[in-house]
C-alpha cells in the first residue's frame, strides 16, 4: 500500500465521528492493504510492533522535532518546530505545514527509503523504523535522526503529518482496539446467516465472531498478526491459534470487592495472599523442544535479557528478565518446561518475611550493578496461575484447574490458596495474610477462566476495611481439638449511649434477640461474632487478657465483663434481629486488642447507626 493512500485513509478515520462508520473505514482499509495487512492493521493504532513485542523506536520529540526541522530546509530548526507546536498544539499539524524536502524536490537522503518523487509505501516506512528500532551504540542517534530526516524529505504534507503521529506514537485517529477488532471482523469474517435472515440471528452470529477476534487478539497479543489470520484462514484459524512461549500476553487484573460479594456471586471463592510486589509473567521454554521459540526478533534491545530459555516480563509486557536472575535460576531448577506462570515477584529478608513494595523497586528494572543489588534486596516468586504447561494452553481451563497445573509445574514458590464457602474461614486467611506482612488477599472465582488484559468481576481484590470499630467483648466460645484451652469466637459489642433510644432497653426487647441467656452486661449491645483469624499465638495471649474477666460459664459459653476492647474491621454494618443492637457486621475480623482502651472508649450505638446510614443499609 502507499503511504500517502494509508494517510489519506487515517485522515478519513480521523474525520469521522460516528463509531460505526469509522469501523466501516477501518474494515476497508484493512481490506485494501494486500501485503501490508499486518502492518497497517498495527500503523492504525499507533503501533509499528506488536503487543508481545519489546522493540521500541527510542524516538522523543527532540529527536523527531530535529529529523523535521533539517528535512524542512535551512530557514527551519527544532526551537522554530518547537514553537509552531506550542501554536498548534499537535505534532501532525506542524509536519504537515512545514515545505518538506520531497515537496521541493530534494530528495531522500542516506538510508531512507522513498526518492525525490515521493512514493513512499508503508512497507518502506516500516523497514525504515525497524532499522531505527534496531539501531544500538554509537552513532545510533545520528543514524535515527538520518533515517527519519529521509523519510520526511520524501512526504507530502498528509504523509508526513501521519509518519510523525506514528513515530511518536500519537496517532488521534480514534481506532482503538476495539474497532480494530470490530473493523478485522467485519473485513474478513462474514456474519454468514444463511437460512432466513433474521436481524437477531444476524447480530448473535456478529458478535460471536467479534468475540473470536477478541480471543485471538488476547492470545497473540498481535492486531496485525490476527488480521490476517482472520483474512487467510478465517474463524476457524483464529479458533485455533495458541500461546508461544517466549511472547508475552496481557495480565489478567482485579476489581475491587468484598467478601460478600465473592460468596453472593459464586457460592465459595479462591482465596490467595495478595502480594505486595511486581507483576510477573515468566516464560520458560523448553531448549529441546522443536517448537521453542526464541523470545526476542532479531533486533530486540539486547540489555533486556539473555537469550536463555527463560524470560521474565513485567505487568506492562516490558522484558525484566535480566533484572531478576534469582527468578531465573528457580524457575531452572523448580519448574517444568515449557511453562508460562503468571504471579508476583516479592522483595523478602533474609528470613523470607516480605519486605514493603519500595525494596521490589529498587530490582526491579534494574539493568545495572544487578549482582550488587542482589546481595542487598532478595527477590523471591511467588506464582499464582499457570496459563500454559506441557503443551497446553490454559487460558480457557477454570482457575482450579490451571492451579492444579501450577503445582504439577513448579515445585516451589508456588502461592497459598483457600477454597472455601466459609467467611470465618476467609477471614482467619486474611488475618493470618496482614499478620505475616502482606498486603490483603484476593477473591478469584474458582471457575473462571484466564482473561488477559481483562479487568472483570472474576477476580477481587478486596477492599481494605473503611473504618474500624473499638468494641467491648462481652463473650466467647471455647475452641474445639487443638484449640479446646483457647477462646475462639468473641461477642463483641457497642456501648449504649446514655442519651441513646436503647440505653435502657438492654435485657428489654433490644436484649432480648442476643440467645444464649441474653445477659449483655448493661450498657452494652452486641454487633456480631469476631471469629479467630488469628494465629494460636494471638489466640493464647487474648484467652490470658480475657479469662481474668469471665462472668459466667454454661457450656461452651462463656460472658465476660466489660472490660477489654477489640479493634474490628467489617465490610458492611446491616440492620439484623441476630444481635442486641438491631445491627450485624458483615465480615468482622479481629484487628487488635487494644489494651490503651477503656470500654468507656468504646464506640457507641449511635457510631455504628451513623456508619449504617452512610452505607445505605438502613
Ligand atoms: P492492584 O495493583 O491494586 O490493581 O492489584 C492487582 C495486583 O495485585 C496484580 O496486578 C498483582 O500484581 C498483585 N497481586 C498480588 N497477589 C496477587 C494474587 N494472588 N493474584 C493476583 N494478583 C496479585
Amino acid at each position: 500500500m502507499e503511504f500517502a493512500t494509508f494517510a489519506e485513509r487515517a485522515d478519513a478515520m480521523a474525520e469521522e465521528e460516528g463509531d460505526l462508520a469509522t469501523v466501516g473505514l477501518v474494515a476497508d482499509a484493512l481490506s485494501a492493504a494486500g501485503d501490508d495487512l499486518a502492518v497497517v492493521a498495527r500503523f492504525l493504532r499507533g503501533e509499528v510492533f506488536a503487543g508481545w513485542d519489546g522493540r521500541t523506536l527510542s524516538v522523543g520529540p527532540s529527536l523527531c522535532h530535529e529529523a523535521l526541522a533539517r528535512a524542512a530546509g535551512a530557514n527551519v530548526d527544532a526551537e522554530e518546530i518547537e514553537d509552531r507546536l506550542a501554536e498548534t498544539g499537535e505534532i501532525g499539524a506542524v509536519a504537515a505545514g512545514l515545505d518538506l524536502g520531497g515537496q521541493t524536490g530534494l530528495g531522500a537522503f542516506g538510508g531512507g527509503a522513498g526518492g525525490a518523487d515521493g512514493g513512499l509505501t508503508v512497507r518502506e516506512v516500516y523497514d525504515d523504523l525497524v532499522a531505527v528500532a534496531a539501531a544500538t551504540g554509537d552513532g545510533s542517534e545520528s543514524f535515527r535522526r538520518d533515517t527519519l530526516f529521509g523519510l520526511f524529505t520524501s512526504a507530502s504534507p498528509v504523509e508526513a503529518a501521519y509518519l510523525a503521529r506514528l513515530v511518536l506514537g500519537e496517532m488521534r485517529v480514534g481506532v482503538g482496539s476495539g474497532t480494530l477488532r470490530d473493523a478485522t471482523a467485519e473485513a474478513f469474517l462474514e456474519a454468514d446467516v444463511t437460512t432466513p435472515t433474521d436481524e437477531r440471528a444476524e447480530n448473535d452470529r456478529t458478535e460471536a465472531l467479534v468475540g473470536v477476534v477478541e480471543r485471538a487478539l488476547q492470545v497473540t497479543n498481535d492486531h496485525g498478526r490476527v488480521a490476517e489470520i482472520a483474512r487467510d484462514e478465517g474463524e476457524a484459524g483464529l479458533r485455533s491459534v495458541s500461546l508461544t512461549v517466549g511472547r508475552p500476553v496481557r495480565s489478567m487484573l482485579a476489581q475491587a470487592g468484598t467478601v460478600a460479594d465473592a460468596l453472593e456471586a459464586w457460592d465459595r471463592a479462591a482465596v490467595e495472599t495478595k502480594y505486595d510486589g511486581a507483576r510477573v509473567q515468566i516464560h520458560y521454554r523448553d531448549p529441546d523442544r522443536d517448537d521453542a521459540t526464541p523470545s526476542r526478533e532479531p533486533g530486540r534491545d539486547a540489555d533486556a535479557g539473555g537469550d536463555g530459555p527463560v524470560s521474565i516480563y513485567s505487568r506492562n509486557m516490558e522484558d525484566v528478565t535480566a533484572a531478576l536472575p534469582e527468578l531465573v535460576e528457580h524457575v531452572r531448577e523448580h519448574a517444568a518446561p515449557p511453562v508460562i506462570l503468571d504471579g508476583e515477584a516479592v522483595a523478602v529478608d533474609d528470613d523470607g518475611e516480605p519486605l514493603p513494595f519500595q525494596e521490589i523497586l529498587r530490582r526491579f528494572r534494574r539493568k545495572h550493578d544487578v549482582d550488587r543489588m542482589r546481595e542487598e534486596v532478595r527477590v523471591e516468586l511467588r506464582a499464582f496461575d499457570c496459563l500454559h504447561a506441557d503443551g497446553d494452553d490454559l487460558l480457557d481451563a477454570p482457575l482450579s484447574e490451571r492451579r492444579d497445573r501450577l503445582r504439577d509445574a513448579l515445585d516451589a514458590g508456588v502461592s497459598e490458596l483457600l477454597v472455601s464457602d466459609d467467611p470465618d474461614e476467609i477471614a482467619a486467611f486474611e488475618a493470618d495474610a496482614l499478620e505475616a506482612g502482606h498486603e490483603g488477599v484476593m477473591l478469584k472465582r474458582p471457575e473462571s477462566t484466564y482473561d488477559p488484559g481483562d479487568r472483570g468481576r472474576s477476580w477481587l481484590k478486596r477492599k481494605p476495611d473503611v473504618e474500624t470499630l473499638d468494641l467491648v467483648v462481652t463473650g466467647a466460645e471455647w475452641g474445639e481439638g487443638r484449640r479446646a484451652e483457647l477462646f475462639g469466637t468473641f461477642e463483641v459489642a457497642v456501648r449504649l449511649d446514655r442519651s441513646a433510644p436503647n440505653a435502657d432497653a438492654a435485657g428489654d426487647g433490644v436484649g432480648d434477640a442476643a440467645g444464649d441467656d441474653g445477659a449483655t452486661p448493661d450498657g452494652y449491645a452486641t454487633v456480631g461474632r469476631v471469629a479467630t483469624g488469628i494465629t494460636d499465638e494471638r489466640l493464647a495471649e487474648l484467652t490470658d487478657l480475657l479469662e481474668p474477666h469471665v462472668r459466667s460459664e454454661s457450656g461452651q459459653t462463656v460472658r465476660f465483663a466489660p472490660e477489654v476492647v477489640f479493634e474490628v474491621g467489617y465490610e458492611e454494618i446491616q440492620t439484623s434481629p441476630t444481635y442486641d443492637s438491631g445491627y450485624a457486621l458483615r465480615f468482622p475480623r479481629f484487628v487488635a486488642a487494644r489494651e490503651d482502651k477503656s470500654p468507656a472508649d468504646a464506640d457507641s450505638l449511635n457510631r455504628v447507626e451513623r456508619l449504617a446510614d452512610e452505607n445505605g443499609t438502613n
